[in-house]
């Protein structure tokens, strides 16, 4: 059914096309969606239909051409369902989701559209195409060929098979993690065996208590429960109690996961050999910057080697720590001393208070602040505007502006949080960048959403450090999307591969600790006054503290994964056996024998992070050597800032990301520059 009226599904007739907020009802959405796939299906079928000999154009433009309403329609659609939803778009969510899924798999099955792609691609060598044209052909080739399209009809049966015993087996993996977790709780009848734990979260167990219609305060294996308890309960052997009970998720109980680890293992990787490829991570990390799994383990060997000393001298100074401490002295660490040791050895160090801090972080400053930076590394200028509709009057609208004053993009800010907005904060598009078949430069309309302290009657949202770091974070994604300046949508702005695309967002988080950056911004919000700067070198003290342990930490997870997913695992017998062989090397604390890691690691199991756990330190490593380019030429340099922008951020994922960034930084990314920051070596 065709709803006519429907905003939807008419042009926008807002300023800049922006979305008509206003005149979109809940109603809307289900015809809309309708209307539109039968619109992105019939796109398809005049490509297949074509009579013409499958060319890049006619074929493989076309396709990314496709489904624009649909696209339109669903960034609005769930960029409202995580930022302002409510149940009957939560229920429109569960009616759609299938449906569009089951759109995609049909193109990705639809064997007529692959033979035209296939030809063209290859052909490839005999057409003049440009470096993204390439990129565009080689990523919708790989879409088919990754599902199997050049598969025999047999070894496709087998996939479809493989595919859906994984997303069971996953659910089954989640599921039981879930129960696992639900199953424990820690009762206590009163509070004598809670000293040292903060007031806030002793009330929140005493409500947990009471929802349960007992008395006293209970404990659950949930993380707003866990790390408070973990962190400040002076009883040790409650705190052991609760870190193993943590530890034993889906271990050897009920709900055990050993065997869908193998057997999830096991599948991946039949999968990845049908597919031609020789495990499942290279098969995840042929698609990503690293491109093998040698790649991820040579890295992370590297570093490893030099974090070890490090992290050897944070346990030693723990330990040491922890034995002299005069209040609950021990004579040798365990797992569930770390944080409460840790946590009271921070303060002796640093005492920063986030309420010291606060008041020169007011959000207005801070955001001006970003925007001023913005300003003199990239030339652009953001005009607050009331004229852009918005889905809540909590919303900021800017227009963007290039030096030139010609449009640069929308930029919406949602900061605080509110019934309707999940938790969290993140960077989406209501619109992405691309050059319409007209060749027109469609600008786009980008947004963060954030979850930042409100504003009271008698103050102003002041921020957290944290939210700081935050707030920049997700403006450097903001900043992918605005100076995205390709020609293909589906290459365009922070389209590209996972372990690129955390670089934006995090060398922007580098200015937050920049004496220069900071005297823009953080002024204290009634003085005036900057933010002195004992507080800066304290900050940046407090950042690199233990940094060795926590770089042997994230690092044991991606090497697991790796170790995992990068090998042959149909001879794995024993789950923590196999683990144990990555761990060896990364944990200086005792193992303790009831505990694994992999039946609870939902991350890799569940989730769809397998083989990509390492990303996190890869970007590291990336954003530190970006910024050190920065650092020698200045922070506000324009021609760093300009090479920076015209090779990453413009670029989007239009060629491979390591020659992009090579050609921003004039060599490959080293480690050193982490390795310095985050004061691991002198
Ligand atoms: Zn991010």
């Amino acid at each position: 059914m065709i709803v006519e009226n429907n905003p939807l599904l008419q042009e926008f007739n807002t300023l800049h096309n922006t979305a008509p907020f206003s005149q979109i009802k809940e109603s809307h959405y289900e015809s809309a969606f309708e209307k539109a796939i039968q619109l992105a299906t019939q796109e398809i079928d005049s490509i297949t239909q074509n009579k013409a000999a499958p060319s890049f154009s006619n074929t493989i433009e076309k396709l990314d051409n496709s489904g624009e309403l649909l696209g339109r329609i669903s960034s609005i659609f769930f960029n409202l369902n995580s930022a302002e939803t409510n149940d009957e778009i939560q229920r429109i969510a569960r009616e759609v989701s299938p449906v569009l899924s089951e759109f995609s798999n049909d193109i990705t099955l639809n064997e007529s559209l692959f033979k035209r792609v296939k030809s063209v691609y290859e052909n490839r060598a005999a057409l003049d195409l440009t470096e993204e044209q390439k990129t565009l052909l080689e990523k919708q080739y790989k879409r088919f060929s990754r599902n199997g399209a050049n598969l025999t009809e047999i070894k496709k049966v087998r996939l479809r098979e493989i595919d859906s015993e994984l997303s069971k087996l996953s659910l089954s993996f989640g599921e039981n993690v879930l129960a696992a977790t639900n199953a424990y709780e820690m009762h206590l009848k009163d509070d004598s065996r809670l000293s040292g734990l903060p007031d806030s979260a002793k009330e929140a167990a005493a409500e947990a208590s009471k929802a349960k219609h007992k008395k006293g305060y209970l404990f659950t294996l949930d993380h707003p429960s866990y790390v408070p308890f973990m962190t400040y309960v002076d009883d040790r052997l409650l705190r052991e109690e609760l870190s193993k009970a943590f530890g034993a998720k889906a271990y050897r109980d009920e709900y055990d996961n050993q065997e869908n680890v193998i057997k999830i293992t096991q599948l991946r990787f039949e999968r990845a050999q049908l597919l031609g490829y020789k495990t499942h991570a290279h098969f995840v990390l042929e698609e990503r910057m690293a491109k093998t799994p040698e790649k991820v383990n040579e890295f992370s060997q590297e570093i490893l080697d030099k974090a070890k000393p490090a992290a050897q001298k944070d346990f030693n100074d723990l330990q040491e720590f922890a034995q002299n401490f005069h209040e609950n002295p021990v004579a040798s660490l365990q797992k569930w001393d770390a944080a409460y040791y840790s946590e009271k050895l921070k303060q002796r160090l640093f005492s920063l208070d986030d309420e010291l801090l606060r008041p020169y972080f007011k959000l207005e400053n801070v955001i001006n602040g970003v925007f001023e930076i913005a300003s003199r590394l990239y030339g652009l200028s953001f005009e607050e505007t009331s004229t852009i509709e918005k889905y809540h009057p909590d919303v900021l609208t800017y227009v963007v502006k290039h030096e030139d004053n010609t449009l640069n993009s929308i930029f919406y800010a949602d900061f605080f949080p509110r019934k309707g907005k999940r938790n969290g904060a993140w960077m989406t598009s209501f619109k992405n960048q691309w050059h319409d078949e007209d060749g027109h430069n469609i600008r786009p309309h980008v947004s963060n959403v954030c979850n930042f302290t409100k504003p009271t009657a008698t103050k102003p949202s002041l921020l957290t450090f944290n939210e700081v770091t935050t707030l920049f974070h997700e403006f450097g994604h903001a900043l992918h999307g605005m100076l995205a300046d390709t020609k293909y949508r589906s290459l365009s702005g922070t389209s590209v591969s996972w372990d690129f695309v955390e670089l934006p967002s995090q060398v922007l988080e580098n200015w937050c600790y920049e004496k220069e950056a900071l005297e823009i911004f953080a002024k204290h919000y009634q003085t005036n006054e900057v933010i002195p700067l004992e507080y800066i070198e304290k900050i940046k003290a407090a950042a690199n503290f233990q940094e060795g342990l926590q770089t042997l930490r994230q690092l044991s997870f991606g090497m697991m994964d790796i170790n995992w997913h990068g090998i042959d695992p149909m001879e794995i017998k024993d789950v923590k056996a196999h683990e144990k062989k990555t761990f060896d090397h990364t944990d200086l604390y005792p193992d303790v024998e009831t505990s694994c890691m992999s039946t609870a690691f939902a991350h890799i199991f569940q989730g769809g992070y397998s083989a990509g756990y390492y990303s996190y330190k890869w970007a590291e490593v990336l954003d530190a050597d970006a910024f050190e380019l920065f650092q020698e030429n200045g922070i506000f340099d324009r021609t760093t800032a300009k090479k920076f922008k015209d090779n990453v951020l413009a670029r989007g994922g239009t060629e491979d990301p390591l020659v992009l960034y090579t050609r921003f930084r004039g060599s490959e990314p080293k480690i050193d520059a982490l390795l310095k920051r985050a004061g691991l070596v002198a």
